[in-house]
């Protein structure tokens, strides 16, 4: 009897489809199911597997209605629709504390034409990528989704760079939550390292740490295992959690600019309401890709998605082959953001495709085992039915970066250059095609500068978005040209070992 309490009031029930309020399960077990907010407040399920929900495809949003509505609308609907557990306030308060201000565009992603195609533009937030869209709301979907009150939540980070910075920003005077990101020393960009020791909040702690950023992801695992510190941080009421992109509260968010996309493409007059859209993604950890077939799933007229990939091509291999396999060599690219070999969010669509959450914790298993895993003929037929695919390599990035600029006066990052390559090298197929695009391209101007043929030599970040926003007759958005002035605010260094202290002191210091 006791715990049953116990569990009622921690968000668990047993089975898939018991309650009204539990609709969340993990991707490698139906035995106990949870709330929205619990799968927000805890990221990932006790047994390793992602949180998910199986009944996407019965409550389709009216695609009439949302052409007629702005993003913030379509945001309330996407998420009141996967988080039944919220109330209409709370949904309502986190859209509106989100999705404002802070993004550069009234719109927030608006498209616009690129020649024959569109482009979905994602980087109008406070840190200039697409992280932005989920992280200015995950931090108010978490505020709402603690058990009491009187709960404090405490967010630890690791970060190789643009992650941490996106996440300090949406979770900055954020009331009951701390953020506290650790980077490696040295070894972010200079842009980068100002984003991050320039961060203004009264809840925000970043440190760097003498190692790499392996070290830096190791010694926060180490913190989320260490018993004795939770249990001393449980004492005092709070709680540990994560920003990471598995986190259904990260992934709910991006399904919103799918819909409103199509929106604009109807309203611009540019396809007739029900027509099928094809949509190229640049993708690393499978988050953003995974969002589109879930507005897919959710009754978004979606022709094909294009999972776009550079030299860490697994993904390419996988949908071409049904083998996943991690054991290969990692490529640091100049789309440092998609220079991933495990893709978690794959996970997902293992399941939601396979429907056995026993089958994806036996592949699970065989890839932690050994590296790699084949999936059915059948599960492989499903995937290539619904995903195309294709790789970049620097170079052919590079060249479209060049000939993007050169034929349609547009500059892109990357990232968006790594799906351009591939979405002009697939064969059309006659639908309305909307390309990704994940980052400003002054986020990355050296890179950008050095594609377009520009001479780089003695420029460093700042020099770089002159010369770039000269050629481009543009100017570097505000939150990037901004940091030339700031104070930095966050000078620590610390070894590996010192991690545990210092978020002891930082909580003290925030949650007094
Ligand atoms: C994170 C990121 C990606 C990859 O997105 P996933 O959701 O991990 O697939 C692509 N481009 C940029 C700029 C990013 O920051």
């Amino acid at each position: 009897m006791e715990d049953k309490i116990q569990t009622a009031t921690s968000g668990f029930s047993q089975g898939c489809d018991d309650t009204v309020e539990t609709f969340f399960h993990s991707t490698r077990s139906c035995a106990e199911s949870v709330t929205g907010k619990f799968a927000i407040r805890t990221g990932i399920a006790p047994d390793g597997g992602l949180y998910i929900r199986d009944d996407l495809a019965d409550k389709p949003l009216d695609l009439a209605k949302v052409c007629g509505q702005s993003f913030q609308e379509t945001a309330l609907e996407v998420l009141g629709t996967l988080f039944e557990d919220f109330t209409a306030e709370e949904i309502s308060s986190c859209v509106s504390a989100a999705y404002g201000p802070s993004f550069d565009d009234a719109r927030i992603t608006p498209i616009r034409q690129l020649g024959r195609d569109w482009m979905l533009e994602l980087f109008h937030g406070p840190t200039c990528a697409f992280k932005d869209v989920a992280l200015q709301i995950l931090p108010h979907l978490m505020n709402c989704a603690r058990e009491k009150d009187s709960d404090r939540i405490l967010v630890l980070t690791a970060t190789s760079g643009d992650t941490g910075k996106a996440a300090l920003e949406g979770f900055a005077d954020v009331d009951n939550i701390g953020i506290c990101v650790f980077y490696p020393y040295g070894k972010v960009s200079d842009v980068q390292e100002l984003q991050m020791v320039c961060q203004e909040g009264s809840n925000v702690g970043v440190c760097a740490v003498r190692g790499t950023f392996d070290d830096a992801q190791t010694g926060v695992k180490r913190i989320f295992t260490d018993a004795g510190l939770v249990a001393r941080f449980a004492e005092q009421g709070i709680s540990l959690s994560s920003a990471n992109s598995i986190n259904i509260g990260r992934l709910a968010p991006q399904i919103t600019y799918y819909f409103d996309a199509y929106a604009q493409l109807v309203r611009a007059g540019a396809i007739a309401l029900g027509d099928e859209v094809e949509f190229v993604v640049p993708t690393g950890n499978f988050g953003d890709v995974l969002a589109g077939y879930y507005a897919k799933l959710l009754g978004l007229p979606v022709g094909r998605l294009v999972v776009a990939s550079n030299a860490n091509n697994v993904l390419t291999d996988f949908i071409t082959t049904g083998t996943y396999d991690r054991i290969r060599p990692f490529e640091k690219t100049i789309s440092p953001s998609m220079d991933i070999l495990v893709s978690s969010n794959l996970e997902r669509l293992l399941y939601h495709l396979s429907g056995d959450a026993d089958y994806v914790a036996g592949l699970m298993d065989e890839l932690a085992t050994t590296g790699s895993y084949t999936v059915s003929d059948e599960l492989l037929s499903k995937i290539q039915e619904l995903f195309g695919c294709g790789f970049a390599t620097d170079a052919q990035c590079a060249e479209a970066i060049r000939y993007t600029f050169e034929r349609t006066g547009v500059l892109i990052d990357p990232h968006t250059a790594v799906g351009k390559y591939i979405m002009d090298d697939m064969r059309p197929s006659g639908m309305a095609r909307v390309l990704l695009s994940t980052a400003s391209p002054f986020k990355f101007p050296a890179d950008c500068l050095a594609a377009l043929g520009a001479c780089t030599e003695g420029l460093d970040g700042f020099s770089s978005m002159d010369e770039l926003a000269r050629i481009a007759e543009t100017s570097a958005p505000a939150a990037l040209s901004r940091l030339r002035t700031m104070p930095r605010l966050h000078d620590d260094v610390c070894d590996i070992d010192a991690m545990p202290g210092f978020v002891g002191v930082f909580a003290g210091e925030v949650f007094t």
